[in-house]
């Protein structure tokens, strides 16, 4: 398969996908607004807690995008049904056209996260905590949720040439994922810096090399080859593991 015809075959989306992005958007949204509501409400003696779980949840949801970034990176192939074209497609055509994703809007960069999303949200609805330390962790979990929808967009930023002034603090400050920062899971075969919230955990991750540990363990479990279907499109040399 040729370097054009494997670039068509990833960029695949469908008018059916694109759909099934928007009303998991708006239902994510409606969802997501209701239940931070209700976080609101909870005894105001307790507001910091509030607060800091925005903070926690921004730390847990770079932990999240590294975790995934890494599983769709590394295992799975774009023929797999269901996770194949919602999930993993998008981070193959990433490695092969960086640019892509900068011609995405906001329903394509960030419509299947809030599919993926979704069930979590669910688990929230059911289940409201009422004590405080159990409302520390469903508060900080639906941070997370929303850390994690908007962390393909801050990639997203991170790959355009242009942003706007506010864009460019957030990211000088890091508070979102830095250009330069995110230049380095792009340089060479795609193996390191997969946090792609902020960035913060990256040098945590890399230093006790924590993905290459968990690539270890599972091939030791199962058999698989990290990255088999990156080889099998030509993303990375055959040698590369
Ligand atoms: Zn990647
Ligand atoms: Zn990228």
């Amino acid at each position: 398969m040729s370097r054009e015809e494997i670039r068509k075959e990833l960029s695949q989306y469908s008018s059916r996908m694109r759909a099934v992005e928007i009303i998991s958007l708006i239902i994510f949204m409606y969802m997501w607004v209701t239940l931070i509501a209700k976080a609101w409400q909870f005894d105001s003696t307790y507001k910091w807690i509030f607060f800091l779980s925005i903070l926690v949840g921004m730390v847990a949801a770079d932990a999240a995008s590294g975790v995934v970034h890494w599983a769709a990176d590394t295992w799975g192939s774009v023929r797999w049904p269901l996770i194949g074209p919602t999930l993993i497609r998008g981070f193959r055509e990433h490695h092969l056209d960086q640019k892509a994703i900068t011609h995405h809007d906001f329903i394509e960069a960030n419509g299947a996260t809030a599919l993926v999303i979704i069930p979590w949200l669910l688990l929230c609805w059911y289940y409201v905590p009422a004590n405080v330390f159990l409302f520390f962790v469903w508060n900080s979990f639906l941070w997370l949720c929303a850390w994690a929808l908007m962390t393909n967009q801050f990639h997203k930023w991170s790959h355009l040439d242009q942003v706007p002034g506010f864009i460019q603090l957030l990211q000088k400050y890091r508070l979102i994922i830095s250009v330069e920062h995110h230049k380095n899971h792009h340089s060479g075969d795609h193996t390191s810096h997969y946090c792609i919230t902020t960035g913060w955990l990256n040098p945590v991750a890399e230093k006790i090399y924590f993905f290459r540990g968990l690539e270890k363990i599972i091939t030791w479990v199962s058999g698989a080859a990290p990255r088999s279907d990156e080889k099998r499109i030509g993303l990375q040399s055959a040698s590369s593991s």
